[in-house]
């Protein structure tokens, strides 16, 4: 049985117009994200995959109204979030969160680390400092962090140990949502699977869900429920991790799984691999945008864009042969 979405995404759009000349006339648009429709469940983390350039991490960032959409319903506990005035947004902020890649540039350097963790807590007036010194403590064990690190500058950290720090103050507000925008791909393989694992206790422990944006499919496959995969802006196939890992349908999807190295150097992919740079998103490729790059494309790829149909078993390809 369906779980009742925590968060349903509905035709969300982000155009960022290209202006020029003296009076900044808008001459066209970067379609970063055209058309994007999901749903998360509690508890559930749906992973978004796709080259750099895709448009995942603009609607990580839209979602969460981090940037404005151009058009769409984002809603969270049934509440649409685009028509919110700025007071119910700050309300529905502290039910949503985001992690963001490289935990360097996103904590404040001249903030000791438990200041940044009780930032949140200070903002929304939660508590005294007192209350609020214990809770960063608290979050600070839960995060595999001691408490004594409170004291410490975000440069006396590993990069492991400042991503905890990002997920300690993403959880200082007891939010149910979190965008996790390429969390682990900043850090050495080593500590990457130790932050995965900590995301994963959480969100048993705590009912989380997340919104797990990656070009890495190895991460994904192992921390996602469902894939949803991007290209150019839209996404190109929606399946179970499961479903999607043993046969992806859409020839895109195929590629990039082609791309994963194999733990068996004596194994040998027979799939083809994609070859070439994702096109600019401010004049996409006519008919199907994978069309310059699909080794099955024929002459109605070129003119006809497929829709994202179902294809049984919640699942949904957008290309005209699967
Ligand atoms: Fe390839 Fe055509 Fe399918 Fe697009 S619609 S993925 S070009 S076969």
């Amino acid at each position: 049985m369906e779980k009742t979405p925590l968060i349903e995404v509905t035709g969300l759009r982000k155009f960022f117009p290209i202006r020029k000349g003296l009076l900044r006339r808008t001459v066209g648009n970067v379609r970063a994200v055209d058309g994007v429709s999901f749903s998360i469940a509690a508890g559930e983390t749906l992973g978004l995959v796709g080259e750099s350039g895709c448009g995942k991490s603009t609607v990580g960032r839209t979602v969460l109204r981090l940037i404005e959409p151009s058009a769409g319903s984002i809603k969270i506990n049934g509440t649409d979030i685009t028509t919110a005035n700025k007071q119910e947004m700050r309300t529905l902020r502290r039910q949503m969160q985001i992690v963001f890649q490289d935990p360097f540039s996103s904590l404040n350097p001249r903030l000791k680390a438990g200041e940044i963790v009780g930032e949140p807590l200070k903002v929304h007036g939660v508590g005294n400092k007192k209350e609020r010194d214990a809770r960063v403590a608290q979050l600070f064990q839960r995060v595999g962090l001691r408490p004594a690190q409170m004291n410490n500058y975000p440069h006396q950290f590993s990069g492991g140990q400042r991503q905890r720090v990002s997920i300690a103050r993403a959880l200082a507000l007891d939010p149910g949502f979190i965008v996790a925008d390429e969390p682990v791909s900043a850090l050495d393989v080593s500590i990457q699977a130790q932050v995965i694992n900590l995301l994963m206790d959480l969100q048993r422990e705590m009912g989380l869900s997340y919104l797990f944006i990656s070009h890495n499919l190895a991460v994904v496959e192992h921390i996602s429920h469902r894939v949803a995969v991007m290209y150019l802006g839209r996404i190109v196939e929606y399946a179970d991790k499961a479903a999607l890992f043993a046969k992806p349908l859409h020839p895109y999807t195929e590629a990039l799984l082609a791309a994963v190295p194999l733990p068996d150097p004596a194994l040998k992919r027979t799939k083809h691999r994609v070859e070439g740079d994702v096109p600019s998103p401010i004049n996409p490729p006519s008919g199907c945008h994978f069309h310059p790059r699909c080794p099955y494309a024929e002459a109605r790829c070129k003119t006809e864009a497929p829709a994202l149909r179902d294809v049984g078993m919640g699942r949904q390809v957008a290309c005209h042969l699967r």
